[in-house]
């Protein structure tokens, strides 16, 4: 018996503020069939984010319970908070043959490189610095301290976007969303084409 195609593993990474959530929602808006891996992650939700679906929310215990039953594809500890995918629900998706992409920080995606290093790796960045960091001020869900934080952080993780395949900025949310998609269509054609 043959074995199934395995699916696509996309990585998305790009500083906080950058607009990967929203460029992320119209990208699954345009290609329905992706699948996305829910992160785990134990900072608190924010208004409007629903258990399950943006993150499972657990506490700081059980996440280090999940670290200790191997249950994370990588995992990192980013603004103080921990994030991890979950390796049996990329496993699953990526042996039905259907591609997932996971949201994740450049460290996490490090560690998936690692492990993985025939995914697609995509770095979207801003189409400024100074556009970036008033995006972060606008967004009022963090407070003073952390706006800091993820204000340094986000210039810092602008720096390591050299690591990465692909670089998309992000100047409109669907030309963005459809580069993306064009990268993984060629990046398919690319693993069919004979060698
Ligand atoms: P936020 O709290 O804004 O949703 O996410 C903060 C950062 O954590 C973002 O850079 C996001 O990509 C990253 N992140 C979300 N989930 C994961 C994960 O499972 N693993 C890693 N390494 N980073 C994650």
């Amino acid at each position: 018996m043959t074995q199934p195609k395995q699916g696509l593993l996309i990585v998305i990474s790009g500083p906080s503020g950058v607009g990967k959530d929203t460029v992320l929602r119209r990208l699954f808006e345009l290609a329905p069939h992706l699948k996305y891996s829910v992160s785990y992650t134990t900072r608190a939700p924010r208004p409007g984010e629903v258990d399950g679906h943006s993150y499972t929310f657990v506490t700081q215990p059980e996440f280090l319970r999940l670290i200790e039953q191997k249950e994370f594809l990588e995992w990192a500890r980013v603004y103080d908070e921990y994030y991890g995918t979950s390796r049996r629900r990329v496993e699953e998706v990526l042996d039905r043959g259907e591609d997932i992409i996971l949201k994740i920080d450049v460290h996490g995606a490090t560690f998936v490189r690692k492990r993985k290093p025939d995914g697609l790796f995509i770095f979207i960045t801003p189409p400024s610095t100074e556009e970036l960091l008033t995006r972060l001020t606008g967004r009022k869900t963090e407070s003073a301290g952390a706006l800091a934080i993820r204000q340094r952080e986000a210039l810092i993780e602008l720096g390591l976007a050299k690591d990465y395949e692909h670089v998309v900025c992000n100047r409109d949310v669907d030309e963005t969303a459809r580069e993306i998609l064009a990268m993984i269509a060629a990046e398919h054609a690319r693993r069919q084409a004979p060698v």
